[in-house]
């Protein structure tokens, strides 16, 4: 079960809500939009703060390291605590999705995690998404 899981950073879980067609490079976009259309099958998906399938076609992944790598972690561990969930567990998408709308976008709590990322003017939350 666990190496069949889509692995996925725990913060991605905020990014994929609020993707629009922007990005840092082309590729990143192209591969975002493949990513969101695999996650609508509602893959199981392990949450880790390491690098994922998004991070493989970003230009801030240099050798496996990423340039905004303090950020990048307190995001994914403010994730983690806002949903009570462990780095590393494994749970279907939209589970994860439904409680990163109830734990974090419903009560106004995103600025908490990842108010510092250059595209943070991007994700204003919609009281009319699921
Ligand atoms: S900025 Fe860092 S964490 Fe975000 S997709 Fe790029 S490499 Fe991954």
């Amino acid at each position: 079960m666990e190496k069949q899981a889509f692995p996925l950073r725990p913060h991605h879980g905020l990014c994929l809500r609020f993707f629009q067609g922007k990005g840092y490079s082309d590729d990143f976009v192209a591969n975002m939009g493949i990513i969101q259309q695999t996650l609508e099958s509602n893959p199981m998906i392990r949450l880790a703060p390491e690098m994922d399938k998004i991070c493989g076609s970003c230009p801030n992944n240099q050798s496996g390291i990423c340039t905004t790598q303090e950020k990048v972690l307190r995001y994914d561990a403010g994730v983690l605590r806002l949903c009570g969930l462990e780095p590393g567990q494994i749970l279907p998408y939209q589970n994860f999705a439904r409680m990163v709308t109830q734990e974090i976008l419903q009560p106004g709590r995103r600025e908490e995690i990842c108010p510092d990322c250059q595209w943070s003017g991007l994700c204003q939350w919609k009281q009319e998404e699921p």
